[in-house]
């Protein structure tokens, strides 16, 4: 299986945890956008800086009211973002966000 949202990899924060899944092709980062979660963070994203299914550490956050998830499978599905190595890199690729 593979996710389709896709970020390019120069786009991943340096502290970002950056894992395999089994059975998913690729690697990928857990980002959590929901808007109330990033206003929490004065508009950041929620990352994980290790292993989200380590720990539960992404169990931790998904698991609190308003993600509607039910498994570390469920977060990883509607959450987990495929880092993209940027073999092809449109200038605009280069801008990165101040998250
Ligand atoms: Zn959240």
């Amino acid at each position: 299986m593979r996710i389709s949202r896709t970020v390019s990899l120069r786009e991943v924060g340096k502290d970002e945890c950056i894992f395999k899944r089994s059975g998913y092709t690729g690697h990928h980062v857990l980002r959590c956008s929901r808007p109330e979660c990033k206003k929490e963070l004065n508009g950041s994203l929620v990352v994980f800086t290790s292993h989200p299914f380590r720990n539960e550490l992404a169990l931790s956050h998904f698991s609190s009211e308003g993600h509607d998830i039910e498994s570390e499978a469920d977060i990883f599905h509607k959450f987990a973002v495929r880092g993209k190595l940027p073999s092809r890199t449109p200038s605009n690729d280069l801008e990165r966000d101040d998250y």
